[in-house]
C-alpha cells in the first residue's frame, strides 16, 4: 500500500495539485498569525465578520454552562435540546419557510436531503459548477445524474427525461465563481417540465438580497418556487453547521428518512446558542451586509484592470489559467504578507485555475488597496 500511496501523491505533485494546510494561531479575521508573522487574509468565508465576535463567544460560554459540552446523542435519541428546537424555529422565520432541520454540516445536509428524496428511478440535474457535496449527494442517491453548463442544456435534458421524479440542484452563489445562479430560468423550466428545485445557498445566505436572506430573496422566491433550500452556518453565520428549510412535510420526511440526519450526533447545544446569537446579530446589524456591499464595489472599481469575473458577491476570483501561474501568484502574494488561496482543478475546471479572493465586512479599504497594489505588481501583463 505504501508504494501505491507514494505514487498517488507523486502524481499530484507533478500535476501541481498537491495541497498543503496553512496552520495559523489566531482568531479568524482579516489578519492571521502564521509562525508569529501577521498575514493579511482574503481567504475566509466569514463574510460578515462574525466568526470572532465576542457576543457569539459569550453565547457559547452561557450555552456550555446551561447544557454542558457534548449533545451526547443523535437528534432522534436524546441529543435534541430546546436550543436546537429554538434555532430551527428562528431559522424558519428568517428564511420565511414553514420549518427547518439542522444538520451537522452542509455536506451532510446535501447528502441527507438528496438521498431521502431520490432513488434509482429518478433523475437529478446539476450545474457543472455545483459544489462537490452536491455531486456526491447525487451519486449516493443512485438517481441518474445529468450536468448542465447552460440553461439550453438543462432544458434539453429535462425535456427528454422520463423519470418518475426530477430534481434540479444549483448553488445560489457559485462558490468558486461568485456568480449568482439563473434562478428565474431554473424555476421557469422546473414548472414547465414538472421538476423540483433545490438551492444550496451556502454563499448567498446572510449576504445576497435586500436584507441578506440569500438568492431566494433576491428573486423573491418562496417555498413554491424553491421547495428545498439549504443554508450553512459556518460561512456568513460565522459558526458551524447547516440546515434545510422547506415545508412541514419536507422536514418531517427528512426526520424520518435522511440518513445523515438520523445516524449522527447532534451538534453541541452551546454551539447552537452561538448560532442563535449570530442570527440575531445578522438581523439586527444590517450595516454588516451594507458595508460588505460597499467594499465589494470598491474592490471592483480599484481592480478594474485585473481579470475579474462577473461577480457582485464577496467572492471575487481572478482567473489565471494554469495551476502553476495561480500557485506562483499566490506564493508571491504570500511573500508580501498577503494570503489568497490558489484554487486549482479538480475544484475548478481545467485551465481556469484562479485566485479566490473573498471579502469580509471586517476588511478596510486600506487593506483592499494593499491587495490590489500587490496584484498589479505580480500578475503578468494585466
Ligand atoms: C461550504 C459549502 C458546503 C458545505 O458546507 P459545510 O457546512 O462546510 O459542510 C456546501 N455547499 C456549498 C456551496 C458550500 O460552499
Amino acid at each position: 500500500m505504501q508504494q501505491f500511496l507514494n505514487s498517488l501523491l507523486q502524481q499530484r505533485k507533478q500535476d501541481n495539485l498537491y495541497r498543503i494546510r496553512q496552520t495559523h494561531s489566531s482568531i479568524q479575521s482579516p489578519i492571521l498569525s502564521i509562525n508569529g508573522q501577521a498575514y493579511l487574509s482574503f481567504s475566509s468565508n466569514d463574510y460578515l465578520g462574525l466568526a470572532s465576535d465576542n457576543r457569539l463567544k459569550i453565547a457559547w460560554q452561557d450555552g456550555a454552562e446551561k447544557y454542558g459540552i457534548g449533545s451526547g446523542a443523535s437528534h432522534l435519541i436524546t441529543g435534541h435540546t430546546l436550543a436546537h428546537q429554538a434555532l430551527e424555529h428562528e431559522l424558519a422565520l428568517y428564511t420565511k419557510r414553514e420549518r427547518t432541520l439542522l444538520f451537522s454540516t452542509g455536506y451532510m445536509a446535501n447528502l441527507g436531503v438528496v438521498t431521502a428524496l431520490l432513488g434509482r428511478h429518478d433523475s437529478v440535474f446539476l450545474d457543472r459548477l455545483n459544489h462537490a457535496s452536491l455531486v456526491d449527494a447525487a451519486k449516493l442517491s443512485l438517481a441518474k445524474m445529468y450536468r448542465y453548463s447552460d440553461m439550453q442544456t438543462l432544458e434539453y435534458l429535462l425535456a427528454k427525461s422520463t423519470s418518475n421524479h426530477k430534481l434540479i440542484i444549483t448553488d445560489g452563489v457559485f462558490s468558486m465563481d461568485g456568480k449568482i445562479a439563473n434562478l428565474p430560468k431554473i424555476v421557469e423550466l422546473a414548472k414547465v417540465y414538472n421538476a423540483w428545485v433545490m438551492v444550496d445557498d451556502a454563499h448567498g445566505l446572510g449576504v445576497i438580497g435586500e436584507t441578506g436572506r440569500g438568492t431566494v430573496e433576491l428573486y423573491n422566491f418562496g417555498v413554491t418556487e424553491v421547495p428545498i433550500l439549504m443554508g450553512t452556518l459556518g460561512k456568513s453565520f460565522g459558526v458551524f453547521g447547516a440546515f434545510i428549510a422547506g415545508s412541514k412535510l419536507l422536514i418531517e420526511t427528512l426526520i424520518q428518512l435522511a440518513r445523515s440526519y438520523i445516524y449522527t450526533t447532534a451538534l453541541p447545544p452551546a454551539l447552537i446558542e452561538s448560532v442563535r446569537k449570530s442570527l440575531a446579530i445578522i438581523i439586527e446589524e444590517s450595516w454588516r451586509q451594507k458595508q460588505l456591499q460597499g467594499l465589494i464595489s470598491y474592490f471592483r472599481e480599484q481592480a478594474v484592470s485585473l481579470p475579474l469575473m462577473e461577480s457582485c458577491t464577496p467572492i471575487q476570483p481572478i482567473i489565471l489559467g494554469d495551476s502553476i501561474t495561480a500557485l506562483t501568484v499566490s506564493k508571491e502574494l504570500y511573500k508580501r504578507g498577503i494570503m489568497v488561496t490558489a484554487i486549482r482543478p479538480p475544484t475548478v475546471p481545467k485551465g481556469t485555475a484562479r485566485l479566490r479572493i473573498t471579502l469580509s465586512t471586517l476588511h478596510t479599504k486600506e487593506q483592499v488597496d494593499r491587495l490590489i497594489t500587490a496584484l498589479m505588481e505580480i500578475i503578468p501583463n494585466h
